[in-house]
């Protein structure tokens, strides 16, 4: 038995009418960057189809070594798959989206962080880094991070969203913007 027949059941049905596509560039343009919170998922509040736009997904949705490392493998396959098409300019922007009552909110409280880190062995430093108090406030230190990341190509731009689980509503909080240190233009003249 798992907990997954229902869910199975619901599989035979989407794999009933489905239609698989080719390997490609995500048609939307975008790589969204979200919490796991199951109240926020990026396919159902953005509309996303398949193929549209790649996710990345942790807790709060955080800007973390790995995902700096996973948009810069998307970045390079992004770049390989449009070779045929001509090198671009731009490969796609990076939505970081950061939601209101984010359960990782629980970890700005210092008492709730030291039972967590002795619960799961997690060292604390690694979960106060993953705390979302304050959407706006993350988002924009995410955004800036990723920005200031050297891994990051300079035809990928970041911009910086806020979900409100109350209104089901996401508001861009930050433009999308390129790296500072390197954009398109001066690097390739
Ligand atoms: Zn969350």
């Amino acid at each position: 038995m798992t907990r997954m027949t229902h869910l199975l059941e619901r599989n035979e049905q989407f794999a009933r009418t489905y239609t698989p596509a080719a390997l490609g560039l995500p048609t939307a343009q975008v790589v969204v960057v979200a919490c796991l919170d199951h109240r926020v998922d990026p396919a159902i509040v953005l509309g996303l189809q398949l193929g549209d736009a790649p996710v990345i997904r942790n807790v709060g949705g955080r800007v973390t070594q790995a995902v700096i490392d996973d948009v810069a493998f998307l970045a390079f396959l992004v770049e390989q798959l449009s070779g045929a098409q001509g090198p671009a300019d731009t490969l796609f922007e990076v939505a970081v989206v950061h939601h209101t009552q984010c359960g990782a909110g629980f970890l700005a409280d210092p008492s709730f962080r030291q039972q967590a880190a002795a619960a799961t062995g997690l060292p604390e430093a690694a979960l106060e880094a993953s705390a979302v108090a304050d959407p706006r406030t993350t988002v924009k230190a995410d955004v800036e991070r990723l920005l200031s990341a050297p891994l990051l190509s300079p035809k990928v731009s970041v911009s910086g969203h806020v979900y409100d689980i109350a209104t089901g509503r996401l508001t861009t909080t930050l433009d999308a913007r390129y790296p500072q240190w390197n954009r398109p233009q001066a690097r390739r003249g």
